[in-house]
């Protein structure tokens, strides 16, 4: 069988950022894929995020190291290959004591963070003592910060690219194109293929059970939400929100502030919303940290997205945002992950098909 290309009619049920990189993977393998999505192209949860493309520093507070060390390996990978829509940013986390175990704590967390990605580090994290933050004007009892280095995306300019992409390998883009059907055998409502990867995020476990396949894995959505603030600022920022346990992101995004996020348990995935309280959390934890105070009329848009976080023994917040693939037969479906890590899930199920 030497030298002869085993191309498979793939199948790829929903078109989020998993459906198209994973399409994009199989496309360049020689597969013949097509992508069926409900709506358009990388509507849904895909256009929710942080536009971070990360490890995820706070999730090493739970010892989620693989997870961590994955998506550092896929940042690179992003950053290096669409350098255009991609960039590395600084951000930085202000403390206000200096004897803290908590600041102990970040210290070894941004030290490992850096050894963890290895040659693919995009600078040094630092700890600096009694430099004030003026340009960032910051509330005076703040006594210095840390900093450390992730990535950023313009995620609608990579999309188009994505999509671009995916036309020039011929891959079969069918939108607006709801799948009511499809099984273990390799059928997607009445079209037959070697493979079907059902890649549609959040309803992955609800599709699973309403064609009768057994989801092997429970799942908890939980609501994130964004504010766009009218409001410049020059670095990133990590600060603790007004609940004390979380962080919260404040980014430079297109001459405004992104503030995000927040993790509220939801019933469905559905049609998700901020609701008044994610906004006052989300604008009073901001309002703790910078002077100039931002009020709800400084909010020129908000968004809000369900991550799909598969159910542990830990309370939600803890959760693993890793991925998990389920075979069955024909058919590979995919739970959780990142927007960072979709190439991993790609070179997952590129082994598999
Ligand atoms: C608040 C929040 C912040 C986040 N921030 C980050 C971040 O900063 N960095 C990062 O790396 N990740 C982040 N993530 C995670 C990231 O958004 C997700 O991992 C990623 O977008 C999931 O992509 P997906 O393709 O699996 O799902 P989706 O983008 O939801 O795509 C699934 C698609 O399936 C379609 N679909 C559903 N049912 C059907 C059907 N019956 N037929 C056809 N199509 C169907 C849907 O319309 C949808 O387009 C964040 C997530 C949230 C919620």
């Amino acid at each position: 069988m030497d030298g002869i290309l085993l191309s498979k009619k793939i199948g790829i049920i929903g078109g989020g950022i998993s459906g198209l990189v994973v399409g994009i993977f199989l496309a360049k393998e020689g597969h013949q894929v097509s992508i069926f999505e409900k709506k358009s192209l990388l509507s849904e949860t895909s256009s929710k995020t942080t536009k971070l493309l990360h490890g995820g520093l706070r999730y090493l507070e739970n010892f989620h190291i693989k997870e961590v060390q994955k998506g550092l390996n896929d940042r690179y990978w992003w950053l290096t290959n669409f350098p255009q829509h991609t960039n590395k940013i600084k951000i930085l986390i202000p403390f206000k004591n200096i004897f803290s175990l908590e600041l102990l704590k970040f210290y070894i967390g941004i030290k490992f963070y850096g050894f963890l990605a290895g040659k693919k580090r995009l600078g040094k994290s630092k700890l600096s003592i009694r430099k004030v933050l003026q340009d960032l004007n910051l509330y005076n009892d703040y006594k210095g910060h840390l900093s450390f280095f992730d990535g950023v995306m313009d995620d609608e300019s990579l999309g188009k690219d994505l999509i671009h992409l995916a036309k020039e390998l011929k891959i079969n883009l069918y939108e607006n194109n709801e799948v009511s059907n499809f099984d273990t055998y390799g059928n997607i409502d009445n079209k037959k293929f070697d493979k079907v990867i059902l890649a549609v995020g959040p309803w992955t476990k609800i599709l699973l059970e309403k064609n009768k396949v057994k989801s092997l894995k429970d799942i908890d959505y939980i609501k994130g939400s964004h504010l766009i603030l009218n409001k410049k600022i020059h670095s990133g920022l990590m600060f603790k929100g007004i609940c004390q346990s979380r962080y919260v992101f404040a980014l430079p995004y297109k001459g405004y502030t992104l503030l995000g996020t927040t993790e509220v348990k939801v019933k469905s995935p559905d049609k998700p919303e901020i609701d008044s309280n994610e906004e006052n959390y989300l604008i009073d934890s901001i309002n703790q940290a910078f002077r100039d105070h931002v009020t709800r009329k400084d909010i020129i848009s908000s968004y809000s997205g369900v991550r799909p976080l598969i159910r542990s023994k830990n309370d939600f917040h803890k959760s693993s945002r890793d991925f998990f693939i389920q075979q069955d037969s024909n058919l590979i479906s995919i739970f959780g992950g990142k927007w960072t890590t979709s190439p991993s899930i790609a070179r997952k199920i590129a082994t598999i098909v």
